[in-house]
């Protein structure tokens, strides 16, 4: 950082959604409606053109269907909640500052958004993480010793743009054709409680999609409680960004309520019940998403937290990392825990950033908030698991190349006779290379270090 962060409080702002020209007439009531939210989400661009009139050029609109024709690994979907979070006090120059705007850059990609000579790393995948590869039951990954990810579904109330579980989740678009949940939920539900009645070991539930806020409350709290009648599961971390996209979902009566019962049980059971929610920029933080986070506080949640994605061009600066968190924490009753290091899908380069460039980073966000609301930057590193940047055991900054250990291994690992002490690769976006590691890659790519 070259200047120190200058804290000053902000004060949280909704934005007047009739700055649109779609939703000039929408009323209060409308917008506080998850209903109305949902049925008024944006699908395709012919829904953002009524909502935007034409605030935005044609050129804009054009890149956008490139995009979609060419690049795009997720399908539209954004909920006018998270519109109205786009350029929140207007511009003069409206299709500059959409063009510019930083939930703008994730939410609703565009191909001159991409980079042009290394869209893709050679060694990005679709399941980046392997988490399909490490399924014990469908939807059900088991990677790390003592914990679990549980994806209950494949949809969200919102698709981001660099979503990570882009193999399996939302719909599929010219470039990704999806892989599909085979099994119908209740059964898929069932066989994830009887692997997880079997496996004592295991005590810890990432409850996932997909976005929980997409499986009907009725059936969520069912499971979860299936899950709290298994003395073994001490902690269970409700997945959703919808509370800060639509943070409606979670102010409904019946939800609320429903997450009220679940949450006494848990804090009976001394199970710890936490929100994890996704927010990358302190435009997202709006009163009703304080609001949301408040009132599931309220209900008797332990904690709502999150986890970002730090991404280049939405929020890779210090001065976007403590906004956000100062946002979160100060105003929302949200602690920032992780921001990840966007992972090595297909066509990410330009959102993505170089490991350097996290560690600076990490760097620079320390002292400003408290130690238990610091988060921490992590990369994702292909079957290890999540890392703190600066846990890197070897680091070659001229190819881009990190290594990566771990203390233990997955089924996976020992099913194929992997050994203890292997270490990992994970590669810098190729643009940030130095001359000698942009030549290597043109030249050698892609499988010497594969
Ligand atoms: S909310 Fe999460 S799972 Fe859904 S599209 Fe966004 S990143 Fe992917």
């Amino acid at each position: 950082m070259n200047e120190p962060y200058g804290y000053r409080r902000r004060e949280l702002v909704e934005p007047d959604w009739t700055r649109f020209p779609g939703w000039r007439d929408v009323t209060g009531a409308d917008w506080a409606s998850a209903q109305w939210q949902r049925a008024h989400c944006v699908k395709n661009i012919e829904q953002l053109k009524g909502v935007l009139g034409d605030l935005v050029s044609e050129v804009f609109y054009a890149d956008l269907a490139a995009d979609q024709q060419r690049f795009a690994t997720m399908s539209m979907l954004v909920p006018p909640q998270m519109i109205n979070t786009m350029v929140p006090a207007g511009a003069a120059d409206w299709t500059a500052a959409f063009y510019a705007d930083p939930v703008r850059r994730y939410m609703i990609p565009v191909a001159s958004d991409r980079r042009a000579d290394w869209p893709s790393h050679p060694n990005a995948s679709r399941d980046s993480l392997h988490e399909h590869d490490m399924w014990v039951a469908e939807g059900l990954t088991h990677r790390y010793p003592t914990k679990v990810l549980a994806e209950l579904l494949s949809t969200c109330p919102q698709y981001c743009g660099h979503c990570t579980r882009m193999d399996l989740v939302g719909n599929s678009t010219p470039s990704v054709d999806k892989l599909k949940l085979s099994l119908k939920p209740t059964d898929r539900y069932a066989a994830m409680l009887a692997y997880l009645a079997a496996h004592p070991e295991v005590r810890d539930v990432v409850v996932s999609g997909g976005d929980v806020a997409n499986v009907p409350w009725r059936n969520l709290e069912a499971f979860l409680n299936r899950l709290l009648d298994l003395d073994s599961v001490r902690d269970i971390r409700l997945a959703t960004k919808a509370l800060a996209a639509l943070p409606q979902h979670w102010l409904a009566p019946d939800v609320v309520e429903g997450l009220g019962r679940v949450a006494a049980r848990a804090r009976s059971q001394g199970v710890n019940l936490a929100i994890h929610t996704h927010v990358n920029h302190a435009q997202s933080v709006t009163p009703l998403v304080a609001r949301a986070a408040r009132v599931a506080l309220d209900a008797g949640v332990r904690d709502v937290r999150n986890q970002g994605v730090l991404m280049r061009g939405v929020n890779d600066s210090a001065e976007a990392l403590l906004d956000l968190c100062f946002a979160l924490h100060g105003e929302a009753g949200v602690l920032p825990y992780y921001f990840y290091m966007c992972d090595m899908i297909p066509n990410a380069e330009h959102w993505r950033v170089a490991l350097w460039q996290a560690q600076q980073l990490q760097h620079d966000i320390m002292g400003y908030l408290p130690g238990y609301a610091t988060p921490r930057i992590v990369c994702d590193v292909p079957f290890v698991g999540k890392r703190w940047v600066h846990m890197a055991a070897e680091y070659d900054r001229e190819l881009g190349i990190s290594w990566w250990n771990k203390g233990y291994r997955t089924q996976l690992e020992v099913a194929e006779g992997i050994t203890e002490g292997r270490q990992y690769a994970y590669y810098d976006p190729i643009d940030t290379l130095p001359e000698v590691g942009r030549k290597f890659w043109s030249r050698d790519a892609p499988s010497r270090v594969a």
